[in-house]
């Protein structure tokens, strides 16, 4: 490769002569102690890199050298329960070699070269093969088997096949092609700036459950969806975000930490790993693949920092699985992306960020779906993303937010005076929206149960009529509702406390099944009807109001999964309770 000279140092970016060969996107080493960059423009024989290490020290005159490869990750077993930085470097790893602080222009490969996995193949000598078809499988973690695939662009006979203990660089197959015999690792290399290939994009039509009412019944995702939340401080994002992890219906995590403060990502790193996955028991760091780029890192590994991840996501898709991926906080990545921008002497948009920040976003999260994989079998795989961001004083007309709202589908809109009147989760039923509703309903109908959608937009009606009402109140006292209205209110209220709060520690109430969740909102609707007939038949408002199976309806949250006869039972007796005050009622009138 050509060596190049530094001309120009500017915080993490450099600029180099003499890489004639080089192309956009390639590692270069920079300077005597080999710092990784990567370069991003070549402007008349000068390249500009971004280097993602700490630049001081670096001097015009120091040579740059090329390395061919784009920026790329590394896929094969080992990935799972690891932590990366924004280059996929193992923080583990260089903290063990190098301690706390990374040491410039450390090697330190990204896998475990020497560890063992146990190869087991699921082809044969004689089989053909394609890219995307799997050729074995390696037990990664209890809950996760990595499906070797044969890498994109090889395609043939099978000549060999290993079986038993391998390393990630050992050969494991043999495949004869147009071109002669290729050799196959476990280890394959991915630039993480181009999608991985798959066969078809399909349109998601099931939701992505989370257990969370709030999301799954008023603003679900859908499996291959794009979702985004703001996170005003204190407002509950970090609980959102392990209940997800937690309990979306997902076989992977990917969790991006994008430089935020450095110790809440200490948070991050310490919480996570603690986090234990409710359906199997076991820690959730074994189906959990961890990406931190704190803000005291190098700006520009930031920016690499969600391409790596959703790089890591869709090889796991490819595999068949569904993915769930955070990226937090999105802002952040923006910012880096800004600064390198500014260094550059592009032609900055609005607040500085670049014009091209909407498209970027974009780009990012197009790399979400439910497709068909690469390859003959016809798997299917799903990368939902997650994306936070932190507009700055919660000012959702800031570029980042709107480019993200241009393109997500789904918007938790969390609520500061939500969560200081601590209403957990504190995402709010009338700034929150879902696109994907009329695309899911089917799915929810077939499902759970074929009154899904009526339910639901029944429910978000009367919030909404009670937003309203509320004004009234404000205005002229309670006194000047009717009391049709007034039941209304009660009824709004017993949505909002019954159903929307849920307390994620509380160790029932903290996932609700589909089932549990339409029995519950059901329940409240039932007992808004047989009200309304009671009072018309003469039934007062206060023995409405007061009446003991609305503090049935308030614990329902707390009966388990396992007793859905009973949660069931609430419902049959609220009926029956309200039935029996209309002919008490019919009494008293008469
Ligand atoms: P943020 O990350 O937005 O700063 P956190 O997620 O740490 O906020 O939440 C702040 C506090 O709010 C938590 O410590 C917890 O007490 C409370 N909280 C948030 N969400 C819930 C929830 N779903 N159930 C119960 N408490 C919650």
């Amino acid at each position: 490769m050509r060596q190049g000279r530094i001309t120009k140092i500017s915080g993490p970016l450099v600029m180099a002569e003499g890489l004639d060969d080089a192309k956009m996107f390639d590692v270069v080493r920079v300077g005597k102690q080999r710092l990784i960059g990567e370069i991003i423009e070549i402007k008349s024989g000068i390249a500009s890199i971004q280097v993602y290490e700490e630049t001081a020290g670096l001097t015009p005159g120091d040579p740059v050298e090329g390395t061919g490869v784009p920026l790329s990750v590394e896929l094969a077993p080992g990935i799972i329960e690891a932590i990366f930085d924004g280059i996929q470097r193992p923080l583990d790893l260089i903290k063990k070699e190098a301690g706390d602080f990374i040491t410039r222009g450390i090697e330190v490969p990204a896998l475990d070269r020497k560890k063992k996995w146990d190869f087991q193949p699921v082809v044969k000598a004689g089989d053909s093969v394609t890219g995307g078809d799997i050729l074995g499988v390696v037990k990664e973690t209890v809950l996760v088997d990595h499906k070797i695939m044969v890498p994109h662009g090889i395609e043939g006979k099978v000549v060999k096949i290993h079986s038993g203990a391998a390393t990630i660089e050992d050969t494991i197959a043999e495949i004869e092609t147009g071109d002669g015999v290729k050799e196959v690792q476990m280890l394959q290399r991915w630039p993480v700036r181009r999608i991985r290939p798959y066969k078809e994009k399909l349109p998601p039509l099931q939701p992505m459950t989370t257990g969370q009412r709030v999301v799954d019944m008023f603003f679900p995702v859908a499996k291959g969806g794009v979702a985004c939340i703001p996170g005003p401080f204190g407002s509950g994002k970090t609980v959102i975000q392990h209940q997800l992890a937690k309990w979306a219906d997902a076989d992977i995590v990917v969790y991006i930490g994008c430089g935020e403060r450095g110790n809440e990502m200490t948070d991050v790193l310490m919480e996570f790993p603690e986090l234990v996955d409710p359906k199997s028991g076991e820690p959730l760091m074994k189906r959990t693949v961890l990406i931190a780029n704190t803000s005291n890192m190098p700006v520009a590994a930031r920016e690499a920092s969600i391409y790596t991840g959703i790089t890591i996501a869709e090889y796991f898709r490819d595999m068949g699985y569904s993915v769930a991926l955070m990226a937090d906080s999105t802002s952040r990545w923006a910012e880096a992306l800004r600064e390198m921008s500014g260094r550059l002497e592009e032609m900055p948009g609005e607040e500085g960020y670049p014009a091209y920040l909407a498209s970027r976003l974009a780009e990012f999260y197009e790399r979400a779906g439910r497709v068909v994989c690469a390859g003959s079998e016809g798997r299917e795989g799903a990368v939902t993303a997650v994306g936070a961001v932190s507009p700055p004083g919660g000012d959702l007309s800031e570029p980042v937010t709107q480019g993200t709202l241009r393109v997500v589908k789904v918007f938790w809109a969390l609520d500061a005076s939500l969560a200081y009147s601590r209403h957990f989760p504190a995402i709010h039923w009338l700034t929150s929206y879902s696109l994907y509703l009329d695309t899911v309903e089917g799915w929810l109908e077939e499902n759970v149960d074929k009154d899904w959608g009526a339910l639901r937009a029944e429910a978000m009606r009367l919030l909404q009529v009670e937003a309203e009402l509320q004004e009234i109140v404000r205005l002229v006292g309670i006194d000047a509702l009717s009391i049709k209205d007034r039941l209304i209110l009660e009824v709004a209220k017993s949505i909002r406390e019954d159903f929307l709060h849920q307390n994620a520690f509380h160790e029932v109430d903290t996932y609700a099944s589909l089932k549990k969740q339409y029995e519950m909102l059901k329940t409240i609707l039932v007992f808004r009807d047989e009200a309304e007939k009671a009072m018309e038949a003469g039934a007062s408002f206060k023995e409405i109001e007061v009446h003991p199976v609305r503090e049935k309806i308030a614990r329902m949250k707390y009966l388990s999964e396992t007793e859905m006869d009973k949660i069931e039972a609430v419902k049959e007796e609220v009926r029956k309770e309200l039935e029996s005050l209309v002919s008490e009622g019919g009494v008293l009138s008469a």
